[in-house]
């Protein structure tokens, strides 16, 4: 890993850790008593159906400022290094730094470039 993945890895883990959501990050998850994983997205079908998630996961949203649709055309969570695609059968991401669907062209204050 060079040095620049090194610190915009560390960077997240630090702002995730300060806004107590670090165990969304792969790598960093946390466990539940029976041992089953928490997961960073959910099986919705409808990208705005927050009605799965949590007043506190809903509020962690606020906290970055996350919107539907970007107010930056070329900076949407499609082309953000912390985007989880679509699995087969969702038409909605995810964002490893929050739980629940995700638009392509949505964005939040924490858009990161691809490395
Ligand atoms: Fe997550 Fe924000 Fe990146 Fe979208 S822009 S994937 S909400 S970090």
């Amino acid at each position: 890993m060079n040095a620049r993945r090194v610190f915009v890895r560390r960077s997240i883990v630090g702002v995730a850790t300060l806004l107590g959501i670090a165990h969304l990050l792969p790598g960093c998850r946390k466990t539940s008593a029976t041992g089953e994983e928490n997961k960073a997205t959910t099986d919705v079908t409808a990208c705005d159906d927050l009605s799965a998630i949590s007043e506190e996961d809903r509020a962690v949203r606020e906290k970055l400022a996350y919107v539907e649709t970007s107010p930056i055309p070329d900076n949407q969570c499609s082309n953000c290094n912390l985007y989880l695609p679509p699995k087969k059968d969702s038409k909605c991401g995810g964002c490893m730094l929050f739980k629940g669907p995700v638009f392509a062209e949505a964005y939040c204050t924490y858009w990161a470039p691809k490395g």
